[in-house]
């Protein structure tokens, strides 16, 4: 299930450090190495999908709890607890690490789209 070459699954299996926010039976949270936000964490699903291109029925409910993973976190941050939530699938999307997760992004305001 893990990818060999996938530094996601690394800081999953504990191979490579992270620092941890949170952690269920299906999901970890860490912060970003390289924050663009004061906040800026990594809700990543424990199993290793790709993308959200090849997301499957089976893993609906994954997604469904990275999104409730998102309004637990907003609730740990100062009133209004706005954030953005960003997800880039990929390569020509911008997106570096090929493992689904959703950066949540807070304490800045970026340009809307
Ligand atoms: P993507 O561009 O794939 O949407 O985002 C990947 C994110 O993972 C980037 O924001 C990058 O800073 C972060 N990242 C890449 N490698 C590591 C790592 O080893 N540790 C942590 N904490 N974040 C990483
Ligand atoms: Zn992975």
């Amino acid at each position: 299930m893990a990818d060999q070459d996938c530094i996601f699954c690394k800081i999953i299996a504990r191979e490579v450090p992270a620092q941890i926010i949170q952690e269920t039976e299906d999901i970890v949270v860490i912060k970003d190495i390289a924050p663009k936000a004061p906040v800026h964490y990594l809700i990543i699903p424990k199993k290793h999908i790709r993308d959200l291109r090849v997301l499957e029925p089976c893993d609906y409910n994954v997604v469904s709890n990275l999104l409730l993973m998102a309004q637990r976190l907003a609730k740990d941050l100062p009133q209004p607890g706005a954030f953005n939530l960003v997800s880039n699938n990929g390569r020509e999307a911008g997106q570096q690490v090929h493992h689904i997760h959703f950066h949540f992004l807070a304490g800045k305001q970026f340009p809307s789209l």
